[in-house]
């Protein structure tokens, strides 16, 4: 079974699934899209908590 996780942006945004690779290509989107900044894939998943 694999473990929900989830990425927390500090305006607010989160965003959850079991895949870490799909977290990660959100967040960049996200980073880029909201914030106007580029995040590594390095970057996002050390923001990758499992979710509660
Ligand atoms: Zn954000």
């Amino acid at each position: 079974m694999k473990q929900l996780k989830s990425l927390r942006c500090p305006c607010g945004f989160e965003v959850r699934s079991t895949n870490e690779d799909e977290i990660v290509q959100m967040a960049q989107l996200h980073a880029k899209n909201v914030h106007g900044q580029d995040v590594t894939v390095e970057q996002a998943k050390a923001l990758i908590q499992l979710a509660a």
